[in-house]
């Protein structure tokens, strides 16, 4: 398979030169943070006072972890690094957990930021003579323009649809023949639905990939969106405060998410201690960007939670990859007692014929009684069948989750179309638990 890199020096580089390089941009990384109120007090409990206090990776340790509440108390210019008059963007988080974090970028932030989305286009095998279709939302989230610009550097014809209105989206892709999507894995199954709804074989569109990413889906909802438009789909990691999408990509091996590493410092600490962990662990991920002007972050705690790959892909970037992201550490619910990701759930709902493109969970009780309800789409036809064989379904489901979770949720089957839609991040957990 020939594959093509877009700064292959920089995909490529060995442990040990990509190391040397780490270090030198984290020293220039580290005064440019001192340039930022935030950094410049934050730092001098620490005895760094430049760059040049850091004589080693290790030294990274020294410095304090930086969190999405600074980010919140910094705001609105707190960590803002250059002159005002260097500042060319701004970004927000979509604020899935609270109040919204601004970025600010530089020209340069930018053109950094497009190379790496750039780098992700072709270690997909997309190129130039694909056409894109963004269906990502354009504005203070970074997914729409983030993306918009390495794909427009790589030479892809963009459709810049943003989110939303799906007939639209559809006869968009009808006419000018889209051959790569952007979306959310929950949208894309909307999509689905919505041509089989107007009776549109999914497979007979020009498609060939999607990129899906912003918020978690198991390799069930991959094979499962695969399947139904008989495309690759890709994995794309990323947030807002370290740029949007072009953090970690999958290439064309699908297995995990290459992390640029001569742009970001990685590191998998223990949510609850704090402490570094091994490769393969899993644990919380944390960021330092390197290359970073306008704002500058140092071991930024992403809260999302994963492992790293270490073994060397067969693609030769050597970057290396992280599994797919079980959820944020704030995600995980506990229902009587039980821990569980509903990325777990979703999981075990994707693997089973039946069950269609959407699903929900809802949270109740009643005094210390806690029930998990599980609000599942089947396929129309199935509605046909008995009732019964409903409750067989029903079963079957429960079963399933059951045996994954050890919790015994109740199912509930839906029509397609009636649980609720979400263009952008869709909301899978609805908590309506009364704290006691
Ligand atoms: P917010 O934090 O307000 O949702 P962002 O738009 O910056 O704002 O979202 C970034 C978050 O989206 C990540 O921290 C992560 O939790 C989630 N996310 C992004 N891409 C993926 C992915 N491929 N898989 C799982 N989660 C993802
Ligand atoms: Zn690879």
């Amino acid at each position: 398979m020939s594959v093509d890199f877009w700064q292959n020096d920089l995909e490529t580089l060995d442990r040990q030169s990509l190391e040397a390089l780490q270090l030198e941009l984290l020293k220039s990384s580290v005064d440019q943070a001192l340039q930022a109120p935030f950094y410049k007090n934050r730092l001098k409990k620490t005895g760094i006072c430049s760059g040049q206090d850091i004589k080693s990776l290790d030294d990274l340790k020294r410095i304090p972890f930086t969190t999405k509440d600074d980010l919140r108390e910094s705001y609105p210019r707190g960590m803002l690094a250059v002159d005002q008059e260097q500042v060319v963007r701004m970004h927000a988080s979509s604020g899935t957990t609270g109040k919204p974090t601004v970025i600010y970028h530089t020209i340069k932030d930018i053109d950094v930021w497009a190379d790496l989305v750039a780098r992700c286009v072709l270690a997909s095998g997309a190129g130039k003579n694909d056409v894109f279709q963004n269906m990502i939302s354009y504005g203070l989230f970074t997914g729409g323009l983030g993306f918009h610009y390495g794909a427009e550097r790589v030479g892809m014809m963009i459709i810049p649809s943003g989110t939303g209105n799906t007939a639209r989206q559809i006869k968009l892709m009808q006419d000018f023949s889209s051959t790569v999507l952007h979306a959310t894995p929950s949208y894309m199954l909307h999509v689905n639905a919505k041509l089989i709804e107007n009776k549109i074989d999914p497979k007979s569109l020009a498609l060939k990939k999607a990129y899906l990413g912003a918020e978690p889906y198991s390799e069930n909802t991959r094979k499962k969106i695969e399947k139904m438009f008989d495309i690759d789909i890709y994995n794309s990691y990323g947030m807002s405060e370290l740029n949007g999408p072009g953090v970690g990509f999958e290439c064309v091996h699908k297995c995990g998410m290459h992390i640029w590493e001569d742009c970001y410092i990685l590191e998998v600490i223990d949510p609850d201690t704090g402490e570094n962990l091994k490769e393969g662990e899993q644990g919380e991920m944390v960021f330092t960007p390197l290359r970073r002007q306008a704002t500058p972050l140092l071991r930024y705690r992403s809260r999302d939670l994963t492992s790293i790959i270490p073994e060397p892909c067969a693609c030769g970037r050597t970057g290396r990859r992280i599994a797919r992201i079980t959820g944020r550490s704030d995600d995980m619910l506990i229902v009587s007692g039980v821990n569980v990701f509903p990325s777990q759930i979703e999981e075990v709902l994707m693997k089973i014929p039946e069950v269609g493109t959407n699903y929900q969970i809802y949270l109740e009780n009643k005094g210390a009684l806690e029930k998990m309800v599980v609000k599942v789409e089947i396929y129309s036809k199935l509605f046909e069948g008995s009732a019964a064989a409903l409750d067989k379904l029903k079963a079957k489901i429960r079963e399933e989750i059951k045996a994954q979770v050890v919790l015994n949720p109740l199912i509930e089957l839906h029509e397609p179309g009636s649980l609720p839609v979400y263009e952008l991040k869709s909301k899978r957990v609805v908590d309506n638990r009364i704290k006691l």
